[in-house]
């Protein structure tokens, strides 16, 4: 399916592995042009090479850390002019609800929340100008239904999604989308990281606690960051153009819901 969108411009925060990534080669699939960023450069560059190796995209890489205000300006300073905008940053720790002081939900909200509103704070103004404009925020199947260990990304990504839902039916009518994607488990290095801390828990292998977090899925499987980036392409596409304020959970069924 042609995605109408090739020679736009796209920035794909954290995106050097993982999700991020998955999206960026799917938005490069579409002959958009990129702007990636990672906070580690040597993974960046090899991943931005790869990319224009593969699709004969214009690729811009920008180490920085998003979730710094500094750097976060930079980025943008060297992104230019922005059709597309994916947030996506790392999510915060696990542990206990006990545990957590206020300097831990500072640093979550920061990541997690605002952040991504910082970044739609700066480039919706020119999407609307130009009367086109798509945002996908990469948020957490947590805001479906809340993961006990992840109560610092529960609370943050909920934050981020309320504001969402407001704001993208402002916008709407300029043409410009704004949708969040919700991963289940997707095999990543944020997974591995997960599998380790059940692992660690429950005191059982990393590979005893990955099998049994697949089985917990109706897929028995995990998630792939290709089809997750798939997702993230279409909802940036010109037939995503009525798709708005949704929150689109790609999570194997896990999210035991009817709805
Ligand atoms: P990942 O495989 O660990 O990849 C994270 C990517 O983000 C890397 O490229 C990393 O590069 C970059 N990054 C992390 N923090 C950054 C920062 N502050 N500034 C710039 N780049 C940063 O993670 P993932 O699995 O793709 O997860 C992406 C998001 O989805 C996370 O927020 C995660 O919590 C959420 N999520 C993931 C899953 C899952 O199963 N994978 C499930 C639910 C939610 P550097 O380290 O070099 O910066």
């Amino acid at each position: 399916m042609d995605l109408g969108i090739a020679g736009k411009r796209a920035l794909v925060c954290a995106s050097s592995k993982g999700l991020g990534r998955g999206c960026a080669e799917a938005l490069a699939e579409a002959g958009v042009d990129l702007v990636l960023n990672a906070r580690g450069a040597e993974a960046l560059d090899k991943t931005a090479q790869e990319i224009r190796d593969r699709y004969g995209v214009t690729v811009t890489a920008i180490a920085a850390d998003i979730t710094d205000a500094e750097d976060r300006a930079r980025v943008l300073a060297a992104a230019g002019a922005i059709d597309i905008l994916v947030t996506n940053a790392g999510g915060p720790p696990p542990g206990l609800w006990s545990d957590w002081t206020r300097d831990d939900f500072i640093r979550a909200l920061d990541a997690n929340m605002l952040t991504p509103i910082a970044l739609m704070t700066a480039l919706l103004p020119a999407m609307i100008d130009r009367g086109w404009g798509r945002v996908v925020n990469i948020t957490s199947q947590s805001v479906k239904a809340p993961i006990p260990a992840l109560g610092l990304s529960n609370a943050a990504r909920t934050g981020l999604t309320g504001y969402v839902a407001g704001t993208a039916r402002q916008v709407a009518q300029y043409g410009v989308t704004i949708n969040n994607m919700l991963p289940g488990i997707h095999a990543t290095d944020r997974a591995d990281a997960l599998d380790a801390g059940v692992a660690r828990q429950q005191n059982i292998s990393v590979e005893q606690a990955r099998e049994q977090r697949k089985a917990s899925l109706p897929t028995r499987r995990y998630g792939t960051a290709e089809e997750f980036g798939q997702t993230c392409a279409f909802l940036c596409s010109q037939h995503a153009g009525f798709i708005v304020a949704q929150n689109i959970l790609l999570d194997g069924g896990g999210t035991n819901a009817t709805i």
